[in-house]
């Protein structure tokens, strides 16, 4: 059997949104910039993406959506402009992030910290979670910009964006959040708070890999992204990625159908799951269930390094995550793991399963039962797992 449980990396594409964007690489191949009926050919279908994009996150019809190559992209763009429009320029100094933002946004604000940005890493607490208040102790008039995610990758914690983003209102400072890891997992409404920028990624919730896009409020347009056209309405030039549009616009239409599904379902088979992991012993899970997205665990197995876990389910044709990198020979451990403050023996045990849509219960059912085996087999030759009652290691 093959079981995969990592959908915080990236989903399945669902069978709709292929159906949909199919027609779109060898029968209407036009570039929607010509002057020909194979380019108008394809308006009607953008058209609708771009409309679907817009009513999945209730975005106004004035406020834009540009469309990326995907949310590394949205979110280079967000941190680089405000550097040139703000810092570079000397209206302001400073931005504030989270310190478990995705890569693609702390090595960005560290490139602009090289350039003179002062930048502030929002510490998480011992449940992962951001408390608002920090970020009005931080704010200065100096402030350009505040970051913060709408739900963790890793631990799957959902950040307290509405609150975040109206201190920002009332501080008149930029708000951007990721929302990669939110939608179709939560209800995403643009106007229901106030958030400035948003960055979406179609392959996290059963779209395209390749196409991300931002949302970017009415008066608080960033400077374009590329130039050389007028693609974008100018904020990033380049032939339309017609089939990616159109396969972002089916796909979030399916997660704001699949919605409800996602937070109780889902939410249920994870919770069940997670319940039967939580009986191995010494096994540690962060932030508590109800402040987290419907279908993440991070889970620790004491004991057992995450890597060694992944190879042992891996054998066994399941898939899931550590969140670690292996860079040349060091383990690394699990950036949030670390910064929750867990023991540093903890901080290299943490093991992402992340659950979808497309999950079924015979598959978390198998799961589990090549989890305890691997438990069973690792913890009997850990170094550093020596506690274990006898008769758990023995696997009785
Ligand atoms: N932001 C978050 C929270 C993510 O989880 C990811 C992907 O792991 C990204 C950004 C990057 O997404 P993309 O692959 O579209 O660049």
């Amino acid at each position: 059997m093959r079981v995969y449980l990592d959908n915080n990396a990236t989903t399945i594409v669902d069978p709709y949104v292929f159906g949909a964007m199919e027609p779109y690489f060898v029968q209407k191949y036009g570039n929607p910039n010509s002057l020909h009926e194979f380019a108008s050919e394809t308006h009607p279908a953008i058209k609708q993406a771009m409309e679907k994009i817009y009513a999945g996150i209730h975005a106004p019809k004035e406020d834009s959506v540009v469309i990326t190559s995907c949310a590394t992209e949205s979110n280079n763009w967000v941190l680089k402009s405000i550097y040139f429009q703000y810092i570079l320029t000397g209206r302001k100094n400073h931005i504030i992030l989270s310190e478990v933002e995705h890569p693609s946004i702390i090595a960005t604000a560290k490139f602009i910290e090289s350039m003179g940005c002062r930048v502030t890493y929002l510490p998480i607490n011992h449940e992962g979670l951001i408390d608002p208040q920090s970020v009005r102790d931080n704010i200065t008039d100096k402030t350009a910009l505040v970051s913060v995610m709408w739900v963790n990758n890793e631990t799957g914690a959902i950040f307290p964006v509405e609150e975040i983003g109206n201190i920002c209102a009332e501080h008149k400072v930029l708000f951007h959040t990721d929302a990669v890891q939110a939608i179709g997992k939560l209800p995403v409404d643009v106007q229901s708070f106030n958030v400035d920028y948003l960055t979406m990624s179609a392959h996290k919730f059963h779209g395209p890999k390749g196409v991300g896009a931002l949302y970017m409020k009415k008066g608080k347009e960033l400077l374009p992204l590329l130039h050389g056209g007028s693609q974008m309405g100018g904020y990033r030039s380049g032939t339309l990625n017609v089939p990616g549009i159109i396969g972002m616009g089916k796909a979030m239409e399916q997660a704001v159908d699949a919605l409800d599904f996602e937070m109780s379902d889902v939410r249920q088979m994870r919770d069940e799951f997670e319940d039967e992991l939580l009986k191995i012993p010494d096994t540690f899970v962060v932030t508590p269930r109800e402040k987290r997205a419907a279908n993440t665990i991070l889970i620790s197995f004491r004991g057992i390094e995450g890597e060694s876990m992944l190879w042992d389910l891996n054998r066994e044709g399941v898939a899931a995550s550590t969140g670690s990198a292996c860079a040349s020979e060091d383990l690394e451990s699990n950036p949030v793991m670390e910064a929750i403050g867990a023991e540093a023996d903890l901080a290299h045990t943490a093991v992402r399963f992340s659950l979808s849509r497309y999950t079924t219960q015979e598959e978390l059912d198998y799961t589990l039962e090549v989890v305890k085996r691997a438990v069973v087999r690792l913890r009997g030759i850990s170094s550093s797992y020596a506690y274990a009652p006898e008769g758990y290691k023995s696997g009785h």
